[in-house]
Order: structure tokens, then C-alpha cells, then sequence
């Protein structure tokens, strides 16, 4: 805990010292990048670099800066969406901490700065993963006392939130039997029941073809009568969260002037309007015109959006993430999609599963410029949007991955002591620092791009035929086509692999990832249950199973009582994937489910005790934070004089708990309780 109060300290004194690093477009090279910017409880902080930015016009550039803007305005909003009393406890915990005077070195006040960092985490008073209430690792006392001194008013029923830990207990109650809506601390729901709910959204629902998605933006409460009404989040009067609305439409409007075109105006103006009016059919009109926005460079999301934060799968949470494309990366998967028929006529498999005509699924690549709502700190690395699935299926989706938040989670592990606690020598070690994070983009590619889209059914066969095992073995087939193809020259030729060893870090991660290390996911006594892990322990444990007797191609060792994944014959493990892929692929296309039963039975479901325990034994003392979250860069725009933007700097600089501490001075206007 020490160790945190420090990195803080550093993060602070850098800043009033005035002590930054000279500002430029430009982002350092992944070598000198100051990824990690700490860890404490089980979260650690990372920063990203923005690539590229300076390749953005000065009209790209302005763009991407009013929009960071908008984004940041909607960060109050999803505080309150999360639960009614996030806004006060973030305030009331700010102010102490910008006003206390006591002793920053007690065991009290390091136990309260981490609750609020962790506060500032999951936006709000839950865990951003479990749901959970988070508890305060201060005592009440303590913190009345230490408010009483610095003169922080605690408001009433505040303690309660904070400290009792029936109180609001879950953020999304789940449990089969209970009144979700009622049981569940978030806000989308207040003094209506689940019945209530689902009567009023059954009785307004849109049957029509292009149905609006009733609720989407809305709470529901009740009038002076008792009826069910629906609160709109909306800019204009009358609206919930009208404040903090007008501000992103503010900056959506200082946007509009640097729109890249047509299309990506129309789209811009769609969303002013829906966050003016709160009508959904303007936010129908805005998805498809955003799903239609192909050649802009510069690209976001914006609004309510993700679901799961309701217990009813209504509601939006709050996102932004602001983005634009990365073009290298994007070249790469359209020549992977270019070539889909080539890689299908030479794959391993059965010429009967081979599909005839094959077409590539070309996946944008985008560098993220900032993170916002629900996409902050904690992020997704892939999105895929809009959710409507009516739009999806007549308008088509976009769907992309963040490359610059991966290289940060790659780079930053490339540190924390666990390649150096499980990978056989330096020689496997040298080979994932080299290639490890480029090589886990290109097998990602590999596997959207070509590897779901791969092989076909034979006729009659059923999607469904593989039920419960289908999407681990659809995950494996995926994955195999990846692995497979991962070593071919023709990725050399294509320049998306730089040369023949590239390929091996992938091998040696996935042959100890899926046979041991994953196993740090698990808890001690469990089975493998995720559909993704079972697909890597299956390959891995086929693979050591059917490996050469006498000379495997890869094995389990033995050095000084660890046990290490050593691999002798690269080559030998991709003739070993191919034969996988051809059964895998024959389960697929026939639909064999006893196979496949067999399969994930015998590779994919159980776990060496012994193995199991030694695996959390050697990674427990390396305290790794499991769940991880960012920071954003700064951006300053530079205007001429007639007030234009004609450049932005970048600043990687900032702190986590000063850059949450800013982000309530400057973007923060929405009333402590919304009503
Ligand atoms: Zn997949």
C-alpha cells in the first residue's frame, strides 16, 4: 500500500513542478512509454499511447478533440446510472481528500484513498466486474472524525451507503426468484417493480419493422399517483441529465464544422438531435448513418449504449470512446480478406468441407484517443455496435479492435514477472518480447478474419448440432486455423509476419497457456467453464496427448521441482495443429456432437489438481492486478486567431487520481442526487 501512496506522490510533484515532458503530437516509441502508473487493490492502471495522431489533418485533429470533449461531459451520468448515491460519495470522499490535513501516512487514510480510487474505478460504490458494494478500508469513525476536521459535510443517509454492507448490496441483482428490479443498488428503476417494468415496457413496445428501442434511454419512477412514467435522459427541459447533455451537445455542435464529410455530418447532427429531443427514431436514424460512416478516418461512440447494466437488459449505460483508424493494421486484415480463398484452398482440411467461394470479413483497426462513461477506466478491446439487431441484419455493423489498448496490456506484462516465473529460458522470453504483442494482433486477425468465416456444413447439418460444446469447439476451430496458418510463408510474402520465427511466440503461448498458466484464472478445485480457455486447454492438451512418442513435439518438464512447457520441433506442433483443425472441422461440418462430447470430455474440461495448485502457488506471490484500467492522454488544442484549431498536443503525463480529481473540477454539472 505504501508503494501506491508513493507513485501518487511522484504523479502529483511532476505536475506542480511544472516538470512535463515537452508537448508534441507525436507519441513515444513503445520502449521509453511509461505504461504502468500503479496498482492498488485489484486494479492496475495503465497508460496508452496515441500512434500515429500526428498523421491527423489539423481538421482531424479538431474533430477528434471536440469530440474527446463530448465524451468526457457524459462521465457524471453514468456515475448516477450505476446507482442514485455515486455522485454523493464521489463528492463528499473528493472533498476530504483535497481537504484533509491529518496524517497521510496512517493505515485510515491510505485504507480511504484506495476506496475512493477504487470508486473512481467502477464508477461508483460497486465493483466494476463482481457488482459487489465496495467497502471502505477505513473504519467510520475514522472518516466522520477526518470530515469533521476538514470541514466535509457528510450528508445524511451517506454513512449508510458507504459503510453497511447489506445496503444496496449488488449493482445488478441476477438471482432467479427475486424482484431484480428492486434488489438491484442501480438506478434505472426506482420504487417500480419488475412486474411494473415489464408490464409498461410490453405495453409501449414498437412492433414495427424498424422498432425503437423502447427504454433505451430512460429511467423509470413513478408520478404523484402511482403510474409508471419514464424519466428521458435528455438535453432539453424536463430531461434527466439535461446538464451534463447540453454540454455534449455543445461540443458535438463545435464538431460539426470539422466533419470529414457528408455522411459523417449527418451522423454527428443525428446525435445532437437525439440528445436534444431523447426521440428514439432520431437514434434509429443516427445508427444507421453511423453504421454507413465507412471512409471517415476518424470515428466514435457515443451515448447510451451497452446493456448490462440494467437487470432488465433495457437501459444504455453511458459510453464514449473516440477513435480513428489505424491504417498499417487495417491494410493488414484487408489483405488477409483479399486472400480468404486462398487460405481456405490450401487449409488442412477435408476438400468436402472446403466452401467453394469464400469471402474475407475486412475488420477496421482503430487507435482509441479517449475512453469515457463505460469504456473508462476498464475498457473493452473489441467492439462490435449497434445492438439493434434489425439494423445489424438490413444495415450491416461495425466491428472493431483497439490495437493501441492491447500493445499497452502486452507491453505492460512484459514487466510484472510472469514470463520470467513460467516461460522455460530466456530463449522463449527474447521471442514474445520481440513478437509476442505484434504476433497476438496478427493471430486475433487471423481468427475474425478468416478463421470464423473458414470451412463449410454439409448439407442438413445443423448450426445447432454441437449444442452446449458448439461455441468451444467453434472457438477451437477459430483458433487452429489462426495457429496454422500463423507459420505459413504466404503471411511472410503478405508482410503481415516480418519473418519464420515470428510465429513461435504464439506456439509457445499457447502451448503453456492452455495447458498450464491459464489455469491462474481458476479457482483451486474448479473445472474449466469458459467457452475460450476450454478451446486453448483443448489444444494444448490434444497436442501433448498425440505428440511423437519418444521425441515430442512438445512437452511438460521438470526443473528444480517447476514444471515448465518446453518445445522441441515448431514445425512438428504446426503439422500437429493442422491434424486437429481437419477433425475439428469434421465435428463442425457433420455435426458430430458424440465427438465433440469426446473431445472437450477428454482435453478440455478437467484439471490436474497438482498442476492446478503449483500454478497459483508460483503466481500468487507476483501480485498481478487481474482486472486492469486506464488513463487518458490530455489534449490541448492550439488556435489561430480567428479561434480555428490548427493543431492539438498530446500529453501522456497525468496521474490517475489527478486526472479523475480534474476530470470533477472540469467536466462535472449534473445535481448530487438527479430527480
Ligand atoms: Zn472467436
Amino acid at each position: 500500500m505504501k508503494k501506491i501512496a508513493i507513485v501518487f506522490v511522484a504523479a502529483l510533484c511532476l505536475a506542480s513542478c511544472g516538470q512535463k515532458e515537452t508537448k508534441s503530437t507525436a507519441a513515444p516509441s513503445p520502449q521509453d512509454f511509461p505504461y504502468m502508473v500503479e496498482q492498488f487493490a485489484d486494479l492496475g492502471i495503465l497508460r496508452y499511447r496515441v500512434p500515429d495522431f500526428e498523421s491527423l489533418t489539423a481538421d482531424q485533429k479538431a474533430l477528434v478533440y471536440y469530440l474527446t470533449e463530448a465524451a468526457l461531459w457524459g462521465r457524471d451520468i453514468l456515475f448516477d446510472q450505476n446507482c442514485k448515491y455515486n455522485l454523493q460519495v464521489r463528492r463528499t470522499c473528493e472533498a476530504l481528500y483535497l481537504n484533509y490535513k491529518g496524517d497521510k501516512t496512517s493505515a485510515e487514510w491510505l485504507g480511504f484513498e484506495t476506496y475512493l480510487k477504487r470508486v473512481w474505478f467502477s464508477n461508483g460504490i460497486h465493483h466494476h466486474y463482481s457488482e459487489d458494494k465496495i467497502l471502505p478500508e477505513c473504519s467510520q469513525e475514522w472518516f466522520v472524525q477526518a470530515c469533521q476536521e476538514a470541514n466535509v459535510e457528510i450528508p445524511e443517509g451517506l454513512l449508510r451507503v458507504m459503510f453497511c454492507p447489506d445496503y444496496l448490496a449488488k449493482k445488478v441483482n441476477s438471482e432467479t426468484g427475486q424482484d431484480l428490479c428492486l434488489t438491484s443498488a442501480c438506478n434505472y428503476y426506482e420504487n417500480v417493480t419488475q412486474t411494473e417494468a415489464e408490464a409498461y415496457y410490453e405495453a409501449h413496445k414498437d412492433n414495427s419493422p424498424e422498432p425503437m428501442w423502447i427504454g433505451l434511454n430512460s429511467k423509470l419512477t413513478k408520478d404523484a399517483d402511482g403510474n409508471v412514467i419514464e424519466r428521458v435522459f435528455k438535453a432539453e427541459e424536463g430531461g434527466l441529465y439535461s446538464a451534463a447533455l447540453q454540454k455534449v451537445v455543445e461540443n458535438l455542435q463545435k464538431a460539426l464544422p470539422y466533419a470529414e464529410n457528408e455522411q459523417q455530418r449527418l451522423v454527428i447532427e443525428k446525435l445532437i438531435e437525439y440528445n436534444i429531443t431523447g426521440n428514439l427514431k432520431t437514434f434509429n436514424e443516427y445508427a444507421i448513418a453511423w453504421v454507413r460512416d465507412l471512409d471517415s478516418r476518424v470515428d466514435f461512440v457515443n451515448g447510451f449504449t451497452e446493456v448490462y447494466g440494467d437487470p432488465l437488459g433495457i437501459t444504455g449505460a453511458w459510453e464514449s470512446l473516440v477513435n480513428f483508424k489505424n491504417m498499417a493494421a487495417t491494410e493488414r486484415t484487408k489483405a488477409l480478406s483479399d486472400n480468404a480463398q486462398w487460405f481456405e484452398d490450401h487449409s488442412p482440411i477435408d476438400q468436402r468441407f472446403k466452401k467453394a467461394e469464400c469471402k474475407g470479413v475486412s475488420a477496421k483497426v482503430i487507435t482509441a484517443a479517449i475512453l469515457a462513461g463505460d469504456c473508462y477506466p476498464a475498457t473493452p478491446i473489441g467492439i462490435n455496435l449497434p445492438n439493434a439487431n434489425w439494423i445489424r441484419k438490413s444495415y450491416g455493423s461495425k466491428s472493431v479492435t483497439i490495437e493501441n489498448l492491447t500493445e499497452a496490456y502486452n507491453q505492460a506484462s512484459l514487466g510484472n514477472g510472469f514470463n520470467e516465473e513460467f516461460m522455460l529460458s530466456d530463449v522463449e522470453r527474447e521471442c514474445a518480447k520481440k513478437y509476442g504483442a505484434h504476433m497476438s494482433d496478427v493471430h486475433v486477425d487471423l481468427h475474425e478474419c478468416l478463421g470464423h468465416g473458414s470451412g463449410q456444413m454439409l448439407p442438413g447439418v445443423s448450426k445447432d448440432a454441437l449444442k452446449e460444446h458448439g461455441s468451444t469447439i467453434e472457438e477451437t476451430r477459430a483458433d487452429l486455423f489462426s495457429l496454422y496458418y500463423m507459420a505459413d510463408p504466404k503471411l511472410v510474402e503478405l508482410g503481415i509476419v516480418p519473418d519464420m520465427e515470428a510465429y513461435k511466440s504464439q506456439y509457445y503461448h499457447q502451448m503453456m497457456n492452455g495447458a498450464m498458466t491459464q489455469l491462474v484464472r481458476i479457482e483451486y478445485g474448479k473445472n474449466v467453464e469458459e467457452s475460450h480457455m476450454r478451446n486453448r486447454a483443448l489444444i494444448s492438451n490434444w497436442v501433448l496427448a498425440h505428440a511423437t512418442p519418444g521425441a515430442p513435439e512438445a512437452e511438460i518438464v521438470e526443473r528444480d521441482g517447476k514444471h515448465y512447457m518446453q518445445v522441441n520441433d515448431y514445425e512438428g506442433l504446426r503439422r500437429l495443429f493442422g491434424e486437429l483443425l481437419a477433425i475439428i472441422q469434421e465435428v463442425v461440418s457433420t455435426g458430430d456432437y458424440a465427438r465433440a462430447c469426446q473431445l472437450v470430455d477428454a482435453y478440455a474440461v478437467k484439471v490436474d489438481p497438482q498442476l492446478h495448485r503449483e500454478m497459483l502457488d508460483r503466481y500468487e506471490p507476483l501480485h498481478i492486478a487481474p482486472y486492469k484500467g486506464f488513463v487518458n492522454p490530455i489534449y490541448t488544442p492550439v488556435f489561430d486567431k480567428e479561434g480555428k484549431i490548427i493543431d492539438v498536443w498530446l500529453d501522456y503525463t497525468e496521474g490517475y487520481a489527478e486526472q479523475h480529481l480534474r476530470y470533477s473540477r472540469d467536466y462535472s454539472n449534473l445535481p448530487t442526487i438527479n430527480e
